[in-house]
């Protein structure tokens, strides 16, 4: 089983001509509420790709947290460990989008702020049952810290998807046998500058040696590349026309985590990961556009 310890939140989504400038009032057209969060997505994305999949979180008592709570249900994730608290709002993400599809997004991490080492420590027996515990950095870092911790003394492989970017300390990069990365997120931990495959491989090496043991790096379309005990491996991406690449990177870290837990081999995750992403960019919307398993092509030798 897949354990996501992360983030959800509500995306608020404003379809605007161009974005407003300071104290301009604008008239957009669009507006959409939709289920989000790097935690939400991937643990969608690892369900259905065919994992038995749950979540630790926290969501706020209103209507934005029942409405999460209810997707989650309805995507066959186990929820019972995530704490609806009394205190905070549900997590919320603005997202404004202009007609040449430009974004900014302002994230209120609300609830998410208040996933704390205890709520770990409340889903012990999920930790002990998972095969892979996957983490990213939407949720406070003790927590994500205490969930690796957990998750390592149960004999689960741990994954962290370290985004959003940000430097993290080398205890915390040992507690993990999985670190994925996109170009700045690795950019921001190695000090490196990555932009393609040659300065991707060089970045890995700088990883491993703080400690990583296994390192992936994608690159949008230019695909992943995998530094592992084997050596380094540039798996190339699905050429695909893309129409909206929002939850590319969670849709792969979802689905590389749903066939290692399978007990796929890497080479196998790695091509069903991006197999899955490629067929999310080719769709609107980061949840709506995850594949089913079932969708994607045969795994080729
Ligand atoms: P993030 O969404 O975190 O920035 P990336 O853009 O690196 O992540 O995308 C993650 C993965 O999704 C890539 O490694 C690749 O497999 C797939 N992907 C992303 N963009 C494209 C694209 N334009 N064409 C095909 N695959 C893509």
């Amino acid at each position: 089983e897949v354990v996501v310890v992360g983030s959800l939140n509500m995306d608020l989504v404003v379809r605007t001509p161009r974005h407003p400038v300071p104290g301009e009032t604008l008239l957009g057209h669009g507006f959409a509420t939709t289920p989000g969060g790097k935690g939400a997505n991937q643990a969608v994305a690892a369900a259905r790709l065919g994992a038995a999949t749950a979540m630790v979180g926290c969501l706020g008592d209103d209507t934005h947290g029942r409405a999460l709570r209810d997707n989650l249900s309805q995507q066959g994730i186990c929820h019972q460990a995530v704490r609806t608290s009394a205190a905070g709002a549900t997590g919320v993400a603005m997202i404004q989008v202009d007609d040449a599809s430009q974004n900014s997004i302002v994230v209120i991490p609300g609830s998410n702020a208040e996933l704390t080492p205890d709520d770990v420590d409340a889903a012990e027996a999920l930790l002990a049952s998972a095969k892979l515990v996957v983490c990213q950095l939407e949720v406070p870092l003790e927590t994500v810290c205490r969930a690796l911790e957990r998750a390592r003394a149960h004999g689960a492989t741990t994954l962290l998807n370290a985004a959003p970017a940000m430097a993290l300390p080398g205890e915390l990069l040992a507690l993990v046998d999985w670190l994925v990365v996109n170009e700045s997120e690795a950019e921001a931990l190695s000090g490196c500058p990555v932009a393609d495959p040659d300065q991707a491989a060089r970045a890995i090496a700088r990883l491993q040696a703080l400690g990583c043991r296994r390192v992936l790096i994608t690159l949008g379309a230019q695909g992943v590349v995998a530094g592992l005990e084997s050596g380094l491996h540039h798996a190339p991406a699905r050429p695909v026309a893309a129409v909206d690449t929002t939850g590319a990177g969670d849709t792969f870290v979802g689905a590389f985590a749903a066939a290692l837990a399978r007990g796929a081999e890497v080479a196998t995750a790695l091509q069903e990961g991006q197999a899955a992403a490629a067929i999310a960019v080719t769709r609107p919307g980061a949840q709506a556009a995850i594949p089913h398993r079932h969708e994607l092509p045969p795994v080729t030798p």
